[in-house]
Formats: structure tokens, sequence, C-alpha cells
């Protein structure tokens, strides 16, 4: 098996702290399954079998411990759901703690302050180690955008990485890993698969998100199959890149 060694590319000159940049080999898809709470039961479980059953081993868990703001949508509540997360025994991280601000925004965080960045992180962190039994293992932002505080307030809660964007801050050797294109699934405004298919092609490292209600849609699905059967994509969850280097 080829290792998943990283060559550094850059040490930007301007940054004070050093942190060097790395790519992410080619040929890797990092793959998480977003959007993982109650109020999508049925459909987070049919697509991790499904994901399961085109031997994707390894891909991260992306929970919402409060989604929309409901709290019919706690984990607390679903104590059968919150064993079975358990017991696929896959990196569990923190996706935003409500996911959408109460206007419907996407962008949670967008307008926060750092305090309240903070609590949020904090708050989301500890329900997720109370119902799911561990801490969060990193943070992806709702649809990979937060302000840089985020970054910061996710650091301080302890957890070892923070997606922005096509960058992965590592806190576990302080590097930033980066793919070359997001790959969002379908369902996300705005966003199609077309202008990423060509990177796919090109065998670029990318960040491939499977939402729960793909599962009917099948889109994100057949295109892993792709990716893994026809282009030699390898997939891999967050924790076991980073673990890996
Ligand atoms: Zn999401």
């Amino acid at each position: 098996m080829d290792s998943w060694e990283l060559k550094v590319l850059e040490m930007p000159p301007s940054d004070k702290a050093k942190i060097p940049v790395a790519n992410v080999k080619d040929h890797t898809a990092i793959i998480s399954l977003h959007d993982v709470s109650p109020a999508f039961e049925d459909d987070v479980v049919a697509s991790c079998d499904r994901l399961a059953d085109l031997g994707v081993s390894s891909f991260t868990l992306l929970v919402v411990p409060m989604y929309a703001l409901k709290r019919s949508n706690s984990f607390e509540r679903f104590p059968i759901f919150s064993e079975y997360l358990q017991s696929l025994d896959l990196e569990i991280s923190l996706h935003g703690y409500s996911h959408s601000t109460k206007s419907g925004s996407l962008d949670e965080f967008a307008r926060m302050d750092s305090k309240r960045v903070d609590t949020r992180i904090r708050s989301g962190a500890r329900t997720i180690a109370d119902t799911l039994g561990q801490e969060p293992y990193g943070f992806v932002p709702p649809l990979w955008q937060a302000p840089k505080r985020v970054a910061k307030a996710v650091r301080k809660a302890g957890l070892n990485y923070c997606v922005i964007g096509n960058r992965i801050h590592s806190f576990l050797d302080s590097q930033i890993l980066r793919t070359t294109d997001i790959l969002v699934s379908q369902g996300v405004k705005g966003t199609s698969f077309a202008s990423s298919l060509l990177e796919i092609e090109l065998g670029g490292p990318v960040q491939l998100a499977v939402h729960p209600r793909d599962y009917d849609e099948t889109q994100a699905l057949d295109l892993v199959e792709e990716m893994k059967d026809r282009l030699g994509y390898r997939f891999i969850g967050y924790r076991d890149l980073l673990s890996s280097l």
C-alpha cells in the first residue's frame, strides 16, 4: 500500500507562525457523511450501509448536535440512534452546532463574535461527548465556510483539526493540508458536480461530502463508485488521513 506521505510545498514567508502547507496526495478523496442528526436518521443509516457496500471503510461522521436549533433533533432523545453511530466505530467530528442560523442561513458562524463562537464549539463538543461517548475529533463547518476565528476556537476547545474551504488545519503537528477542490454533494444550493469532474478525471485530491438525502438521489454515491472503480481513488476520513502522516 502506498504511504500517505506529503510533500511540503510552501512556507509562506509572511506567515508569522510559518505554518507549512502541503498538498494531499493525488487520487485521495477525503470523504465525510454530513448532517448526521436524528433529523435524518433513516437516511443516515441507509447512506452508511451503501458506503459499506461500496467498500468504503474509512469516512468521517459529521455530527450536528442541535440541528436547526430544535430540541426535537437532540441526540439525547434518540439513544438507539446514538448507540448505532457509536457501533460503527468511525471518526465522529463536529459539523456546526445547529448547522443553520435562525434566519435559515447555512453560514452559521459568519456573524458571530469570538465569544459566541467559543461557546458554541465548546457546547457542541460537550453534547457529543455526553451523548455519543467520545469527544469529537475535529471540526468541519457547514458549507466548509467559517471565519478564521472559528479555527482558533476549535483549537482552544482541544479538537485536532479544523477545515476551512480546501484547507485542513491540523493542530496535531501545526500544518495545513490542501486539497485542489471541494466537492459538495447534491442538494446544496448553487453547487454542481460539473466543475469538479475535470479535477477528478485528473486525479486531484478532493474532499467529498455525502449528504444523507443523497441516498435517494444517489448522485454522490454513484460518483463514489465511479471514482473508486474507474479512476482509482482511495477514500479516507479526516482523522485517518491525519493520523497516517
Ligand atoms: Zn452540512
